[in-house]
């Protein structure tokens, strides 16, 4: 537990991700005994464990609470906000509506949703050899299935109240999820509450995918360019570390994604003829793990669905084009090839 503010906690929860190990939950106390939970960590007793130990550390039960918002719909904001929710009877649970939409109700939803992705990955040219060892790698997931029913749906604009001294607006920001938000705290601290959407040193996974169709990709920068005109003291991010600056951070990840998409452009050079599907294309970009060929199953995964965000933002934006085949089967593939001006 860190102390941020008076009466303003952050917590350290451990996940069962090696690359990210722990999340960031805060817990916010104003007068009257109102407070507020801002995500609840991943569903797993260890978690839960931390958490415990963390509210006794504040003189804080989790029976007392009385608002929990879930910045968005993945198992380390949201995991433990069934259990919560038991605990605390009368508490009032809130997210986006966007995400709330795309919860799994059932170990059926959530298999049912497993072979969607399956189809997907298969029509960007998964290989069948790696596509069952992504599948593999993801099905480990629905245990961690906990859904909660949220009371309050968001959508961007509202001000939830946490006694006199904290009042924090609702910041629609989609883009690592269609119904990710942002939390600032307009009272007087000037915090930012980040969540994934901005972190100080890594970028958060934007796909295209089942889940997310669109443009998820220029959701993402808009919800970036949509920040710029806070004045905020401090950026309060899930992962990583609080830091300030928020305007530099910004432009950075901008940076990030505008580089980005030059590579993902220059995938295709020397076979501007040629169309790709957006497995070849990320199986040619450079990924943080180094190359292709070094990525786990589980990454390969998220950087097929990345890869296609990129494809479908410069598709938009008449760069690229899809073209769509139909198999005798009636299997669908999608190529991408470049438009030469
Ligand atoms: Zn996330």
């Amino acid at each position: 537990v860190e102390r941020v503010l008076p009466g303003f906690y952050k917590i350290t929860l451990p996940i069962p991700i090696q690359s990210l190990k722990s999340v960031f939950v805060y817990l916010i106390l104003g007068e009257n005994n109102e407070n507020l939970l801002i995500d609840t960590g991943w569903n797993t007793e260890e978690s839960l464990d931390s958490l415990r130990t963390a509210f006794s550390g504040i003189g804080f039960d989790a029976r007392d609470l009385k608002k929990i918002v879930v910045s968005h719909l993945h198992p380390d904001h949201f995991g433990l906000s069934s259990t919560l929710k038991k605990e605390a009877n009368d508490s009032e649970l809130m997210m986006h509506k966007d995400d709330a939409a795309g919860l799994r109700k059932s170990p059926e939803d959530y298999e049912r949703f497993i072979r969607e992705l399956q189809d997907w990955i298969a029509m960007h040219g998964t290989p069948p050899e790696e596509l069952e060892a992504m599948m593999k790698s993801t099905a480990p997931m629905a245990k961690y299935i906990n859904p909660a029913k949220p009371d309050t749906l968001l959508s961007g604009g509202e001000r939830i109240k946490v006694g006199a001294e904290w009042e924090f607006e609702v910041i629609s920001t989609p883009g690592h999820t269609r119904g990710n938000i942002c939390l600032y705290e307009r009272a007087g601290s000037r915090v930012l509450f980040s969540g994934d959407h901005v972190l100080p040193t890594i970028t958060p996974n934007v796909s295209l995918g089942p889940l997310y169709e669109g443009d998820p990709l220029g959701d993402y920068l808009k919800s970036l360019d949509s920040l710029k005109k806070l004045d905020v003291s401090s950026v309060l991010p899930s992962h990583e570390f609080i830091f300030q600056n928020l305007p530099s951070r910004l432009s950075e990840i901008e940076s990030h994604h505008q580089e980005r998409l030059r590579e993902t452009l220059a995938a295709f050079s020397g076979i501007s003829s040629k169309k790709m599907t957006a497995y070849e294309v990320a199986s040619k970009l450079h990924w943080y793990a180094g190359s292709w060929e070094k990525l786990s199953p589980w990454e390969k995964r998220a950087a097929i669905m990345e890869t296609l965000a990129h494809l479908e933002y410069l598709k938009r934006g008449g760069r690229i084009r899809e073209v769509v085949e139909e198999s005798e089967s009636g299997k669908r593939r999608f190529f991408y090839s470049i438009i030469v001006k």
